[in-house]
This record gives structure tokens, sequence and C-alpha cells, in this order.
């Protein structure tokens, strides 16, 4: 039980500890379980503390007054090493902003490379210049083993459970044939509802199954060059009907007078369009985002018309997909592509999905080095867009080649 008198008397004695504020910062920078590090604006070590000495398995005394990129050795998930672009140690200095990192991988001393959850902040003197940096780390090893067994099992289970609700599918729609068996139609209007549940179980466990792949890298992809244009064509024609049953216009748009900036995401007017916009993507794979983006924009529109377009500059590809549906509540966007997010609302719980759409196409889109991102109003509609690496003409024709005369 907790005990007021034995607290009074520990609080006396720590107070009688901390009697000024260096002693108190002391007390906190030697006993907290992450590792902190102080570096100058030559990104030199000038405080190092004891858990960044555990976790690193280098000495305070070694590593005062060297540069932190000989310490702090970062690598990604195929341990290659940091590029400067990627490394939030050298891009603090450049932009003045605290930067999180949950994905770096940690070369120990003892050459063990261990995953970590690494923050850099800031020291900002008055005229916005960044003269130092805090770097918070900490060992993640242990949640990252978490989260592997869960992915593992997720992908265990799904890949188990499908298969019988594959056959429970498969016989539905057996009975449900009138060539192949006859049945009442009161018995109908119930197997009817079961095969669109099952219909909705298989797609459920084929989703956890992809997440769960892409989650740990197992995600196969056969990237191939791909034109953007007259893939995208062909899926709007095959997607078409499920619109029109609807009641929804459907539209494929190519090229548009906008331009794109992909950093901001802002379209600018005036830009000339070419085209034929080769990339290169898995097609099965990009086909299941398209799909699920323009399932989406059908399920979230009552009325009105579902786009599917494609623009262009000479470095990237962009294809979006626009309905004139529900729209997103600004506050939800965030947090769209987070596994199993769904926006909270009359529209969505009356509507069956998983949220898990969005996390896969995410994943999907980013095999290619591309970016998903969305904007959407309220009452009006919403757009995803997809910007994609564009490949020159010559090239792909060049690459297209060699894949047919490979000598
Ligand atoms: P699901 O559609 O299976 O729920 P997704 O990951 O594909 O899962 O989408 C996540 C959520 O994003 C949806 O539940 C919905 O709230 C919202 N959303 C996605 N696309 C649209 C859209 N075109 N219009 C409005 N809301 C959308």
């Amino acid at each position: 039980m907790f005990n007021i008198l034995s607290t009074k008397k520990s609080t006396k004695t720590l107070n009688s500890k901390f009697e000024n504020d260096q002693q108190k910062f002391e007390v906190i920078i030697n006993t907290i379980d992450d590792g902190v590090v102080l570096i100058d604006g030559n990104e030199n070590v000038q405080l190092f503390n004891p858990a960044a000495e555990k976790i690193t398995g280098w000495k305070k005394t070694d590593v005062i007054g060297m540069n932190i990129n000989n310490i702090l050795k970062l690598v990604n998930d195929k341990n290659e090493p940091y590029s400067d672009d990627a490394n939030p140690i050298k891009k603090i200095f450049l932009m003045p902003k605290p930067i999180r990192d949950n994905n770096a991988n940690l070369v120990t001393v003892s050459n063990m490379t261990i995953p970590i959850s690494l923050s850099v902040s800031p020291v900002i003197e008055s005229d916005n210049k960044v003269t130092a940096a805090v770097i918070g780390f900490r060992n993640i090893s242990v949640e990252r083993a978490e989260e592997q067994k869960r992915a593992e099992f997720i992908s265990t289970a799904s890949h188990e459970m499908r298969t019988p609700v594959a056959a429970i599918e498969g016989y539905l729609s057996l009975a449900l044939n009138s060539k192949v068996a006859t049945i009442d139609s009161r018995a109908e209007s119930y197997l009817q509802k079961a095969y669109t549940s099952t219909q909705h179980l298989g797609k459920l466990f084929q989703d956890l199954l992809t997440s769960a792949k892409a989650e740990d890298g197992r995600l196969s992809s056969h990237p191939v060059v791909v034109e953007l244009g007259s893939f995208l064509e062909q899926i709007e024609g095959d997607l078409k009907f499920s619109a029109e049953k609807k009641n929804l216009f459907s539209e494929f748009v190519i090229g548009s007078s906008r331009n794109i900036d992909a950093s901001t995401n802002n379209l600018t007017e005036n830009h000339q369009v070419k085209p034929l916009y080769y990339v290169l993507i898995d097609p099965d794979r990009m086909r299941e985002v398209i799909i699920n983006l323009f399932d989406n924009a059908v399920k979230y529109t009552e009325e009105g018309k579902v786009s599917i377009g494609i623009t262009g500059d000479s470095d990237i590809v962009q294809c979006y997909v626009r309905d004139t549906g529900v729209g997103i509540p600004t506050e939800d966007i965030p947090h769209l592509f987070q596994k199993f997010y769904r926006v909270d609302s009359s529209a969505t719980r009356t509507i069956g999905g998983t949220g898990l759409g969005l996390f896969i196409s995410k994943k999907i889109v980013e095999l290619y080095q591309g970016r998903i991102w969305v904007e959407s109003e309220l009452g009006k509609g919403t757009t995803f867009f997809i910007n994609l690496p564009r490949i020159s003409n010559d090239r792909a024709i060049e690459m297209q080649n060699k894949l047919i005369n490979p000598s």
C-alpha cells in the first residue's frame, strides 16, 4: 500500500540531494535509461550519458570531442549506412525542427547492429541558427522482436484461415448457381447474405496477410517498365462497371494543364504534358493500389463522378483518383495511412471495410520510391495522389529492349 510517511521521508532525502539545478540535471542525465548525447555545431560530442555508453559500447572518456558520426553509426534495414540526406544528425543543422526516426539501426563498438528509436532536437540561437543538437536514443530490440512475432502470427493465422474461407465461398457460390443446385427463394436470400459475408472475410484475411508481409519486407514485387497512361486507362475501363452500378459517372483523364511540385504538393498551371508516362512498377501490385482507391471512391460517393487521371513533368509521373463524395475530416487526414484506421462517421459505420487498404497502398507505392497522399474537402470530395519517379522514353525503350534481347 502507498505509505504517505515513507513518501514524505524519501521526498525530504531527495530534496536535500537536489540543492541546485546542476545536481538535478546530473541525476536525470545519469539515471535516465535513454542514451542522451549533446553535440556542438561541428558535430563533436560534448556530453555522453551512461545509457549512451551502455547502448553503444563506447566509453564517455573516449568519445568527448570526437565527431558523432564516428560514434553513432546509423544504418537502414538493408544494413546500408545512412546517406547525409537521410541522417537526422546531419539534417538537424539544415532544418531547425526536432526529427524522430523509429526505423534506425545502430552499429555498436562490438559491430553488433541493434534497432533504435532516435530523436534529434536542435539547440537554436536567437537568430534561428542551430548551434548544437541533443540526440536521444533507445534500444528497441525487444519491441521489434515482439512486432515480428505479432506479424508472423497474423501472417500464419490469416494464411491458414483463408483456405477454408475460400472453400466455403466456393460451395456457397455453387449453391447459388441455379444450373447446379435447386434451392427455394428464402434459402437463396440467406445464402446470398452468407456469401457476401464470406467474401468480406476472405478480403480481410487477404489484407491481413498482405499487410503482415508489407511490414516485415516480404511483399513480393517484380518491377517492370510500364506506360502508366495506358495501364490506368485499362483499369478504369475494367472498373467503370462498379461505379455505374451505383449510378456514378466514371472517367479517365490523361494530362492536364497542371504542373507538379512534389515537395510541396502544389499544383501550378500551364505545364506542357508529355503523352507517355513510363515508370518502374510491379503492375499486379500497382493494380491493387488503384483498385483500392477506386473502390473507396465508389464506396464513399453517393452522386457525381469518380475520375482516374494522370499527369507529369520530366521527373515525376502523377496519377490520381478523385471523387465527388463525402470527403474526409481534416483531423483524420494525418492518420489515414495507419493500419486499421477508419474515419468514425455515419458513412464508414454503415460501409464495410478493414482499414487496411490505404496502409497496404502506401507500402506498395513506397516500394517504387513513390509517395501517396490525400487532399479532401468535407462534403465535396477527395483526391488521392500518387507520385512515381518517371523514366524517360529513351531509357524505357532501352530497358524494354534489354528484356527482349538480354544478350
Ligand atoms: P477501408 O475502406 O477498408 O475502411 P482504407 O484503408 O481503404 O480502409 O481506408 C481507410 C479510411 O479512409 C476509410 O475507412 C474511410 O474512412 C477513409 N476513406 C478512404 N478513401 C476515402 C474516400 N475516397 N472518401 C472518403 N473517405 C475515404
